[in-house]
């Protein structure tokens, strides 16, 4: 079995009382095998970007350890998303129950056509950035460098701590 890793995914919704349901997310999170959720930012709501006009969204930053491997952590993570009743099909820009990302797994650099690491949002979303920094502003993200230096390069964007 391989070794402990660290690993931290980003949590978001804006639909059916997004608060509790990243709460929901993140205690399924501690519930996980073979992971223990060690860090969990605070919660934020952001404004929903794209050609959809939608709720805003709630957002938070779960960090692991973990001994899953990469793509067994996205299937727990894609089970989670499927047991809180996000739909298989649905709009890319549209609202979303739930939406869990693997953002950083480890020293991991990987593109394939189900999982890319670390997530390609990554640089540009505050509502990301803003609370990896607050659990892991030294966090050297692979390929893009230290967490707290890449959310210092981008405006908040009327991101709100809740
Ligand atoms: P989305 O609708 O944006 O949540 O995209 C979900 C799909 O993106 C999943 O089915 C994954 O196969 C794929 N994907 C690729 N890289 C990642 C990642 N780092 N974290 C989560 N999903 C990913």
């Amino acid at each position: 079995m391989q070794v402990w890793q660290p690993a931290y995914i980003g949590v978001g919704s804006n639909l059916s009382e997004p608060r509790v349901q990243v709460r929901t997310a993140c205690a399924r999170l501690a519930d996980l095998p073979l992971t223990e959720v060690v860090l969990t930012s605070p919660l934020y709501a952001s404004r929903a970007y794209g050609p959809v006009a939608q709720p805003d969204f709630v957002n938070a930053v779960v960090g692991v350890l973990t001994r899953l491997e990469p793509s067994a952590l996205l299937a727990e993570l894609i089970a989670i998303e499927t047991a809180l009743g996000r739909p298989a099909e649905r709009q890319r820009w549209g609202p979303r129950i739930i939406d869990l990302d693997l953002l950083v797994y480890g020293r991991e650099r990987r593109s394939d056509a189900r999982l890319t690491l670390p997530h390609p949002g990554i640089v540009e979303r505050s509502f990301v950035l803003y609370p990896l920094a607050d659990i892991a502003p030294d966090l050297d993200v692979p390929g893009l460098g230290r967490v707290a230096e890449l959310a210092g390069r981008l405006a908040s964007d009327g991101l709100q701590r809740l």
